[in-house]
């Protein structure tokens, strides 16, 4: 069994490829205040699409979702399809680092869990000429919320660097060229939503794969990351900002 296996056993069709839930994404939404009435929203890094769908429900807007795996567009296509929702999503497979998209093509940009691949920074800034004037952004992003234990910073600083207090992210976020409208950090049901699921997996494959150090690699890589947040002191958690480009 290779890592890459295993890691899609363990998160392979689930709903949700990161923290977070409808209410979270609903309050997010309201949270940007009234929106045109025609309106169209990229979502980055959409993975299986629980949000994609949410936001199209909630807005009746065309919504493109972006990913670089097939699998996940894959699932979003039949759940849309399946919610009545496919004639206003389209998927496409991409690069976010690149998005392969034409200056000012969206009013919203979306992005839940996603936008440290590129960087909150840096993807705001590249991400900033897909907008029209005045458009808007919700992203979320993991911040310290409070002074962390040691474990935990140390942990995070060696994961990711970049990690950094919602009020160092609200200034970049203003540097990158965005008026920062509001913040508000996800509650520890929108981890749970995500990581309970894939613990429930890992029970099972810790077994399956009791000889096989590569994918008990991949299993503890998953275990400490819960045991990490549980010994978190709640000092961290993921963040929307919700921001109007400048
Ligand atoms: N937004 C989804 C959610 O909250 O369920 C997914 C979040 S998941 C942590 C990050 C997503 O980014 C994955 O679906 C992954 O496939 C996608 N991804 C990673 N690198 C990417 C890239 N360079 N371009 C586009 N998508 C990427």
């Amino acid at each position: 069994m290779n890592g890459a296996q295993v890691w899609w056993e363990l998160n392979g069709e689930l709903a949700q490829q990161g923290p977070g839930s409808d209410p979270s994404t609903l309050r997010a939404l309201d949270a940007l205040g009234p929106l045109p009435t025609t309106l169209q929203i990229l979502d980055m890094g959409c993975g299986p699409g629980r949000q994609t769908r949410a936001l199209a429900a909630a807005t009746g807007a065309e919504v493109v979702a972006l990913d670089r795996l097939a699998p996940f567009l894959g699932q979003l296509e039949r759940e849309a399809e399946r919610a009545g929702l496919a004639n206003r999503i389209a998927c496409v497979r991409g690069d976010m680092k690149q998005p392969p998209f034409r200056a000012q093509s969206f009013d919203l940009l979306w992005s839940e869990g996603a936008i440290y691949i590129p960087g909150f920074e840096a993807g705001l800034r590249e991400w900033h000429r897909l907008l029209r004037p005045d458009g808007l952004v919700a992203v979320s992003e993991l911040s310290w919320v409070a002074s962390p234990p040691e474990e935990t910073r140390a942990f995070w600083e060696a994961a990711y660097p970049e990690v950094a207090d919602v009020e160092a992210n609200r200034a970049r976020a203003e540097r990158a060229g965005y008026e920062v409208l509001e913040s508000f950090g996800l509650p520890r049901g929108d981890w749970h939503a995500y990581y309970d699921p894939i613990e429930e997996r890992a029970a099972g494959l810790r077994l399956a794969y009791a000889d096989d150090p590569e994918a008990l690699a991949v299993l503890s890589g998953h275990a400490t990351e819960v045991s990490i947040l549980e010994g978190s002191q709640g000092s961290y958690t993921y963040v929307f900002y919700l921001l109007r480009k400048r």
